[in-house]
């Protein structure tokens, strides 16, 4: 009885270890794909940050796919080391300007999953636009050669919703914002759904038509193929931002070749 009882005490103990041996090499193998390798960066739809900075076509996938790592909880921070810092010394070479609401809930490099040097962010309330913001996207365009622009307005924007509900007396130069807003508002007051979120979406749709005919610098490199002006809507609930097929569909021609 005791003799058996010391030979299944014995075989329990030989299958543990041969279970244990078979989780270690399942970890092991996981552990083989290799960070960066063409199969992680597939799975993690990487772009090169060299081509999407030469093409404002990829500059879109990239942002596409960070925020898509972001949403699926496979953010990988990329270029946000000491490394990246002393590589950025001499200069930067951002390859998309943001034109995004100052909404604290929308943080650009987190929410597309970007690092240093990557994006060049312009934030204002509503993202309104004015003198000193248009000159801002000039000097991008002109001096960092950054080809794409991306109008990010987001759902619930409190801007947005100020503009809908028309208050009375607003203080200080919040009535700058809300005016500018208003026709967005005027134009989807018919549709049928949420107001708010409604004129955030014709909002965004208005600026990047009013960017595309900006003169005396974006109207030219826009029409000419040079740079791509697009918009996009941020979902505060769901983390994924939606580029808008209104601002995709009929784009210029796209002069800048690149090997993809
Ligand atoms: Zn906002």
């Amino acid at each position: 009885m005791k003799r058996n009882f010391c030979i299944t005490l014995v075989c329990l103990l030989i299958a543990s270890l041969s279970l244990q041996a078979q989780q270690s090499r399942k970890s092991n193998s996981k552990a083989v794909v290799k960070i960066d390798s063409a199969k992680w960066r597939a799975e993690h739809y990487v772009i090169n940050r060299d081509s999407a900075y030469a093409d404002p076509r990829l500059g879109l996938k990239k942002l596409m796919g960070g925020n898509k790592r972001f949403v699926e909880g496979k953010s990988i921070k990329p270029r946000q080391d000491a490394q990246t810092i002393k590589q950025l010394e001499n200069g930067q070479k951002p390859f998309a300007t943001i034109v995004g609401c100052s909404d604290s809930r929308v943080p650009n490099e987190v929410i597309f999953d970007q690092g240093l040097g990557d994006l060049f962010i312009i934030r204002t309330a509503g993202q309104v636009s004015a003198a000193a913001s248009y000159g801002s996207m000039e000097f991008a365009t002109l001096k960092l050669n950054t080809k794409l622009i991306v109008v990010l307005g987001h759902t619930e924007c409190g801007a947005v919703a100020a503009a809908v509900q028309r208050p009375e007396n607003v203080p200080g130069h919040i009535v700058t914002l809300i005016n500018d807003i208003k026709p967005a508002v005027a134009k989807c007051a018919h549709l049928p759904g949420d107001p708010v979120n409604n004129a955030v979406r014709q909002n965004v749709i208005e600026q990047v038509n009013h960017l595309r005919d900006l003169e005396p610098i974006l109207h030219k490199k826009y029409v000419d193929g040079e740079i791509l002006i697009v918009g996009a809507v941020y979902d505060i609930h769901t983390g994924k931002v939606e580029f808008l097929q209104e601002t995709l569909l009929n784009l210029p021609q796209n002069k800048v070749k690149t090997k993809g």
